[in-house]
């Protein structure tokens, strides 16, 4: 049978564009992607990218602060220019989808600016009515923020608005404790928003190392964000100036916006008319093996969307492997362990492979921490500590997890993930000189474990 295309994407984020070009890339290939948004989902319109953007314009105000202490005479500050930033953090999104665009259009994929459903295992069918047939489908179309079923929900935003507020908050309440939820308390304090954050349960970060997102919370709370375990809201008004909640306390507070950051569900609405017969997920996600196949042989589906690891390196990695299964003959699925990661708190955190607490209850392990005030810090007689922490196992003495809170964590963690990734031992840690001055080389110079479990 012939189809119009090789490969139809629905869902133009960074796991159906990568899919889409590097299939449209192989000799040959007929391939189309339906984007009813715009191009670069989640990570590049309202997600990572302008998340750091926005990390880094926070930094500048303790940056202004510790230059004190370094001889710099800067002048009291007037705060950031909000209008400034967020008209340029907008063009630089703008800049980044027409690139996202060009790639498609450059790799010889036909677009198509519109919702797209699934009728059958070969067909899809856009907005205007128009159906195309094709090999395969391939299902991108990410996720959407959760939000608890609440009195008032409407008045709150997301983080699909939070990077186009007209102004600044002066007093905003986030409410979480995830990734998005702490970022953003973080971010928002660095501009100089006055930031309370609600967490429902005893911890932020929850399912992260304990010991290290205690420290995050703890030196949250001391650049500012007023952090308060156990709370819920219950109910949101819409009073003249600002919005009135309602908390499991019975307390009333007003602020300027609220950010509710409760989770993300994969976006599967309107994907099929029914008819299609995919497995579906309680969340919505569609039911995949690891191949990434749904239960129709021909459509697959990759990233948020599958509910499996909500990252974009994640979903990339995925369309990767879905192009060598379906095109390469070379079927190919991800290994899903000691996946490295980054949450862009201030101080910031990123860590890899086993919390303690889950390798303890494996099996056996040593603990080794350090915890001190790094060069900088100390010069400026600024109290932010760095923390950095191995797991190992006593029998193989292999690395299984490194927690690093500390500026730049990100970035060591990335490096420090080869080597988890490679089964490297303690040893092999040790037998690695250090790189002189640095944060990281903690990494490689602990002697004795501070506990064993
Ligand atoms: P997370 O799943 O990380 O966190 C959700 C938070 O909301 C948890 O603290 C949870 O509490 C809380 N929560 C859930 N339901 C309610 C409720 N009804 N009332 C109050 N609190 C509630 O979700 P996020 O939205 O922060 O982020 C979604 C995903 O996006 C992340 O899991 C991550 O994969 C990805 N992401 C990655 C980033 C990065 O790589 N730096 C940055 C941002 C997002 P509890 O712990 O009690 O369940």
């Amino acid at each position: 049978m012939k189809f119009d295309y090789d490969l139809f994407v629905i869902g133009g984020g960074s796991g159906g564009v990568r899919a889409a070009r590097v299939t449209a890339a192989l000799n040959n290939k007929r391939v189309a992607l339906a984007e009813m948004d715009r191009y670069g989902g989640t990570c590049v319109i309202r997600g990572c990218v302008p998340k750091k953007l926005m990390v880094f314009a926070s930094e500048f105000s303790s940056i202004f602060t510790e230059s004190r202490s370094y001889g710099w005479d800067v002048q009291k500050d007037n705060g950031l220019n909000w209008n400034f930033f967020s008209e340029k953090l907008s063009a630089e999104v703008s800049r980044l989808e027409h690139i996202y665009r060009n790639l498609l259009k450059n790799s010889g994929v036909q677009t198509f600016d519109q919702h797209a459903k699934v009728i059958n295992e070969h067909t899809v069918e856009l907005a205007t009515g128009e159906q195309f047939t094709s090999e395969y489908i391939l299902l991108a179309t990410g996720g959407k923020p959760d939000l608890p079923n609440i009195p008032g929900i409407d008045h709150v935003l997301t983080s699909d608005q939070i990077f186009s507020l007209s102004t600044l908050p002066q007093k905003l309440l986030i409410v979480g404790g995830g990734y998005i939820a702490c970022e953003f308390a973080s971010i928002f304090t660095g501009f100089g928003s006055k930031v309370t954050q609600f967490c429902r349960g005893e911890t932020i970060l929850r399912g992260f190392d304990r010991e290290a997102t205690s420290l995050v919370a703890n030196q949250m709370k001391s650049n500012g964000v007023d952090l308060q375990y156990g709370v819920n809201v219950i109910e949101i008004n819409n009073t003249e100036n600002s919005f009135r909640i309602t908390d499991n306390y019975g307390r009333v507070q007003d602020f300027d916006r609220i950010l509710f950051a409760t989770g993300r569900v994969p976006n599967s609405y309107g994907l099929q008319n029914g008819s299609a017969g995919l497995s579906v997920g309680d969340k919505g996600e569609i039911i995949v093996n690891k191949y990434s196949q749904s239960s129709i042989d021909s459509i697959y589906a990759i990233g948020d969307l599958t509910n499996r690891k909500q990252l974009t390196p994640i979903a990339i990695k995925e369309a990767m492997a879905f192009v060598q299964t379906a095109f390469v003959n070379n079927p190919t699925c991800l290994d899903y362990s000691s996946i490295p990661t980054a949450i862009f708190t201030k101080p910031e955190m990123g860590t890899v492979g086993l919390s303690e607490e889950v390798a303890a209850e494996r099996g056996p392990v040593d603990i080794f921490t350090t915890y001190f005030k790094p060069m900088r810090s100390s010069f400026a007689d600024n109290e932010e500590k760095s923390f950095i922490k191995l797991i190992v196992c006593k029998n193989s003495d292999r690395v299984l997890g490194v927690h690093i809170v500390a500026p730049g964590a990100g970035e060591m963690v990335q490096m420090a993930a080869i080597a988890v990734k490679m089964g490297a031992t303690k040893k092999d840690f040790d037998n690695t000189v250090a790189v002189h001055p640095t944060i990281s080389e903690e990494i490689v110079t602990m002697q004795k474990p501070v506990r064993s479990s």
